[in-house]
This record gives structure tokens, sequence and C-alpha cells, in this order.
């Protein structure tokens, strides 16, 4: 890549900005930062129905949370401004003029009936609907006129006839298009708005994009946009675009499959550098089995040649996976900064916890460490100490307070825990081995039920921790409704 590596992100401000966009963005970014090019982020906003600027800023935001930030483009700026496509109608305008002149483009006229009645015909003959091309000779005195008597119209991009439209995709290789199949596309809707694909090549030409790296779904625009390119007389810039993202049933990710937007993602708890990582293996093949990466290693290594032609396929499980693995890695205030929003939604904190709180609230939730794979699972692992009224969760657990020795090891308990001057996560230690010693029991045998009965379930964080952050009181009062003592 000898020419500066220029590279775009363009999405489309029209809902949730969707794991699959980000993922975009990140190959472009990781492009971008692996060859020390530009990487542009500009609206494509000519969709005014369904393009809200609420959306634009979600869309900024999460790219700004995922750390995908841009050199070049809205809100930074730069010398190929603006960066909405309705900010730069002006601009389409001019060519689209140009276009007409050199009769590389040209008014059509014709109803939406006529549309309809010739696509049926070409259906029932069991063709592909092409536009049949009949406006595209009108002579100009009939367009004049046609314009002055002021009918409505859109206009077309005269496309050459029996060319075959070949790219080399950097993902896909080579594709080949029948130009007679691509037909006399709409370029300039009747409201004057220019469309998508031809708004897409004039602002990739005129900002100086060399890869246009895109979702798969595009590759079938692409045919339309290389027409408009030469009849513009721009350079053709590489194409890579990349394969789909998949559920786990291997069919297109979809709602079905759970979340899909950056911001779900982001409301659940999950670390913006886990996303990153995750999402740059959807498609992105290393050439060893490493799965957890810095920022700075995909930087290094992220190259085209290694995304792969086959669908990437969503894999939850790997995502909560690298997520724990960067969840380790936090201190014990970061971790509680991921977890309090999820507390105190579930009404387990208070809105703006004061000192003891806070620090209740920090050393539950290191202690959680280990079972919470993303933020919103502190609640579940929270809620020993919240849900009073828990039973056993199932029949195995419920057997453990059956044990013949049982009501022996929570009264001891109860009356050493009793005993105790304060009640921390050291004191509490020794109590263990005393009762097992004391009552001549396996230590099975003590922990086991003293957990089930505090706590109601088997797993989770070693016992002593869980005593001392319960408190004396809350121990003491739930070793009584266990009903053994
Ligand atoms: N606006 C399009 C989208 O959001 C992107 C088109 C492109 O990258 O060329 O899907």
């Amino acid at each position: 890549m000898s020419q500066e590596v220029r590279v775009r992100f363009a999405p489309s401000p029209t809902g949730p900005f969707h794991i699959g966009g980000a993922r975009s963005a990140l190959f472009n970014y990781l492009v971008a930062k692996h060859t020390g090019g530009t990487f542009v982020v500009r609206v494509e906003d000519t969709d005014q129905k369904r393009s809200t600027r609420e959306s634009e800023e979600n869309i900024k935001n999460a790219l700004k949370w995922l750390g995908i930030n841009w050199d070049e483009g809205i809100d930074v700026g730069g010398p190929n401004g603006p960066y909405r496509q309705m900010e730069r109608l002006d601009l389409y305008k001019k060519y689209t003029e140009q276009l007409l002149a050199e009769g590389k483009a040209y008014y059509c006229f014709c109803t939406t009936e006529e549309l309809e009645a010739e696509k049926q015909e070409q259906l029932a003959k069991g063709e592909t609907p092409v536009y049949s091309g009949k406006c595209r000779d009108l002579p100009k005195e009939t367009v004049q006129q046609y314009l002055k008597e002021g009918r409505p119209y859109v206009i077309r991009v005269a496309t050459p006839k029996d060319q075959t439209i070949a790219i080399d995709d950097l993902v896909r290789g080579h594709v080949e298009f029948d130009s007679n199949k691509v037909g006399d596309f709409v370029i300039v809707k009747s409201d004057g708005i220019p469309v998508y694909n031809y708004c897409v090549v004039m602002d990739d030409a005129l900002m100086h994009i060399t890869h246009v790296i895109r979702a798969e779904e595009h590759l079938s625009n692409t045919p339309r946009q290389v027409v408009l390119y030469h009849a513009l007389g721009f350079p053709v810039p590489q194409f890579a675009h990349v394969s789909l993202i998949l559920g786990k049933d291997k069919k297109k990710m979809s709602k079905r499959h759970g979340a899909t937007s950056v911001q779900q993602y982001k409301d659940m708890g999950y670390l913006p550098d886990a996303i990153v990582n995750f999402l740059a293996l959807l498609g992105w093949t290393p050439d060893s089995d490493q799965e957890i990466f810095s920022r700075e290693e995909l930087i290094q290594q992220f190259t085209l040649d290694r995304v792969a032609k086959n669908p990437a396929v969503f894999d939850i499980e790997k995502l909560n996976w690298i997520n724990f693995h960067y969840m380790k890695q936090l201190d014990a205030d970061q971790l509680y900064a991921v977890c309090l929003p999820h507390l105190q939604k579930a009404g387990y904190a208070s809105e703006t916890p004061a000192e003891t709180e806070m620090q209740w609230l920090k050393d539950m939730c290191w202690a959680m460490r280990e079972h919470v794979q993303y933020g919103a699972q502190i609640v579940d692992a929270a809620k020993i100490f919240f849900a009073d009224d828990f039973k056993p969760e199932n029949e195995e657990t419920a057997a453990v307070l059956k044990e013949e020795t049982a009501p022996a090891v929570l009264k001891m308990f109860s009356e050493e825990l009793a005993a105790l001057d304060a009640v921390t996560a050291d004191t509490v230690q020794p109590l263990f081995k005393k009762i097992q010693k004391g009552l001549k029991v396996k230590g099975k045998f003590v922990y086991m039920p003293i957990r089930v009965a505090v706590t109601g379930v088997m797993h989770g964080p070693d016992l002593n921790v869980i005593v001392a952050l319960m408190g004396r009181h809350k121990v003491q009062e739930r070793l009584q409704q266990s009903g053994l003592i």
C-alpha cells in the first residue's frame, strides 16, 4: 500500500447502532491504524424519514465508548467536509448537472404505473426487472417541454450496455456483474434527493477513500457504484466486503438471537475493550490461536488478507469469556464502577452511596469477582445478601441441611459467631476448623450447611468472606430461619 490509506465508516443514523456496524467501524479503524492512514466517519442521512440526530449521537457515543476514534469527519472536521450527506446536496447537484450535460445521466418521466406495468411484463417473461431505458433517448426538445410543463421526474444513470463489471474484492475475490442487469437505475429521486448508491460514490471519491470496507450486504450495490465511478471519471477504490454475522443457528444475526445493539451490551455491563477484542475476531483470523488481544496487538496484527470469506458466528459464550478476562483486570474501584449501576437498578444500592455503603459495595463486588462475567451478573451474585425470602435453590442444596450433623454445626457456628468481638473474614475463618474439631465432622459437613443456610446456594466466594460481608446480625437471622436451631 504505497498511497496513503484512507478508509471510512459511513453509518445511516436510522436506529440502534448494530453490533455489525461496530464491527465494520472497527475493521476500518484497525486498517487505518495499522497502516498509519486516516479513518473518516461521515453520516449517510439522505433517508430523511428514518434518519435522526438522536441516532447519530448514539452511534458517535458508542464509537467513542469503544475507543474507535476517527481522524476526520463529523464533529472533528477535516478538509473534505461537510460530513453529513444532507449538507452536501449542492455538491452533488454539480455532479448531476455534469452527468446530464455529458449524456451520462438523463431525466426519466415514466410514471409509477408505467414502471409497474413494465416490471410485471418482465416478471411474466421470467426476466429480472430492469428499467427499459424508455426515456434514455428522449429528444432534447421533449425533455425541455416536459420540464417546462412541470412533469415529475427522476434522474437515471445511462449504464453502458453489454459490459462486464468486475471488482477484485479484497475479501471476496474476483466478482463479476452483468451491466444489463444493473440497468439505468435512479440516482436522483423525484424529491431531488440523490440516492445512497450515488452519494456514496461522490463522497468516497471526494474524500479520497482508498479502501471501502463494509458489510457484505453492500456487495450487490457495488456494480451500481462502479458504473457511477466510471461515469463521474473517478478512480475506483479497493473494496473489501466483510461477511455477515450469523447467530449460532447459522441464521443472520437478529433480535431473536439476543442483544444486537452496542448500547444493549453497554447496558449489560460489558467492557469496551472486551467488545473490541470480540468484534475483531468476528471475521478476522489471526495467524495463531491467540484469542485475547490488546488494542495495540490488534493494530499491529490486523490485515485485510486475514479477513475470512465465510460468515462469522456470534458466540455469546465467547464474548462472556473474553469479557470475564477483561473484568479480572479491573481493580476494586473499577469493578465497583462497572457493577454499581446494576446494583442500583436492582435496588441493592442507593443512588449516591455514602462512604460506608460504598465501601461495603466495593468489598462485595470484589468478593464476587470470580462470579461476574459482565456487570449485570453482579445482581445475581449479590442476591444472597439482599433477597431474604430465599429457599435452597434445588433438592441437592436442600439435602445439605438434612444431614444429620447439620443442626449441631449451625448451632455451634451461631454460638461461636456470637462470641466474636468483631466479625471479619479473618476472625471467622478459624471457626470452621474449630467446629470440625469440636464436632468431629469433615470440613464439607461444616462449610456446606452453613453456606446453604446463610446463602441458599452451594457455590460462591469463600464462606468467611460472605459471613463478614453479611454481618453478624443477618447471618444469625438466617441461621434461625433454617429452622434447625
Ligand atoms: N450507510 C450504509 C450503512 O449504514 C453504509 C454504506 C457503505 O458503507 O457504503 O449500511
